[in-house]
């Protein structure tokens, strides 16, 4: 067991004072920073990456895993001084920390595959984040082998939310479409050092194998936007461009965006991208 001083402690002595502007809401109950990691699996022979470990709660339970090695991305220089106890306390080889800005770094260039994503994003960057990295994962399926990752709990919904729903829409369609998502569990305000105003859900995301003729991330994103833009259109108004590719798949072009299933839009994307070949 190594011995390590309270969170409370280590955000006193660093003066971790929560930022809002870096959406700082910090885990500090070892219980459920343990719950996100167990619930996650083995994560045996992979290397993770934490983004924004702040004071340090989930990195903690992450190196108390069996990761093979653990790379943290951290903008706020006081988190990074206040990691450098977990640095001594399991070596460099076993865990590092990288100072700067997420939405800049690649986690791909961190470390070698296989790879695990888990964090309590910053809410303020979660949903860029997560785009990002499912852009990635349909280039290479095992660019992660998986994501636990905590979001606000609106947010969580919208990208598990089904057709037919208010919720669904363009994250709820990219995300599904590239990996099996599901909920581990919420959270209220009140596990937050400070609370924030609402609740948040950890989801976890398994790649899934699309195979080499899946459809473009890009052509997804284009349907997408013109189809949820316009969301109370019919889709032969929302997506009146894409006519043709509606008649082949033979989907039927009163529904609105919301009613069209995740095979539904990838079989139009892939239905385009047979029309226009790259
Ligand atoms: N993992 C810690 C925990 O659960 O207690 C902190 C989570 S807190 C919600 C978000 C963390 O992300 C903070 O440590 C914050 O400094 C960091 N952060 C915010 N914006 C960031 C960015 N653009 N790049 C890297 N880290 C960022």
């Amino acid at each position: 067991m190594i011995d390590l001083p309270p969170l409370r402690e280590v955000i006193r002595e660093y003066q971790l004072r929560a930022e809002k502007s870096l959406g700082q809401n910090f885990l500090l109950d070892q219980n459920i920073t343990d719950k996100i990691v167990r619930l996650s699996g083995s994560m045996a022979g992979m290397n993770a990456v934490e983004i924004g470990p702040g004071p340090g709660g989930l990195t903690r339970a992450i190196l108390a895993s069996d990761a093979a090695r653990l790379i943290a991305v951290e903008f706020d220089p006081r988190a990074v001084r206040a990691l450098q106890g977990l640095v001594v306390a399991y070596g460099d080889e076993r865990f590092k920390i990288v100072q700067g800005d997420a939405l800049d770094i690649d986690p791909l260039s961190l470390v070698e595959s296989p790879r695990a994503i888990l964090s309590n994003l910053p809410y303020n960057i979660s949903t860029v984040l997560l785009l990002k990295w499912l852009e990635q994962i349909r280039k290479d399926q095992g660019a992660y082998r998986f994501m636990s990752l905590m979001f606000q709990k609106e947010v969580g919904d919208r990208i598990l939310a089904n057709p037919s729903s208010k919720t669904y829409g363009r994250l709820s369609v990219m995300a599904q479409w590239l990996c099996d998502v599901k909920r581990l569990f919420d959270l209220p305000p009140s596990a937050f050092t400070p609370p924030p105003k609402i609740k948040s859900s950890v989801l976890h995301f398994v790649p899934k194998d699309l195979g080499a003729q899946a459809p473009k991330f890009e052509t997804m994103e284009k349907i997408l936007a013109s189809a949820f833009n316009q969301r109370r259109k019919m889709i032969r108004g929302s997506l009146s461009d894409y006519m043709a590719e509606i008649e082949k798949v033979g989907i039927n072009p009163t529904l609105r965006a919301e009613d069209l299933s995740v095979a539904d839009y990838a079989a139009l994307a892939a239905a385009r991208e047979a029309f226009t070949p790259a």
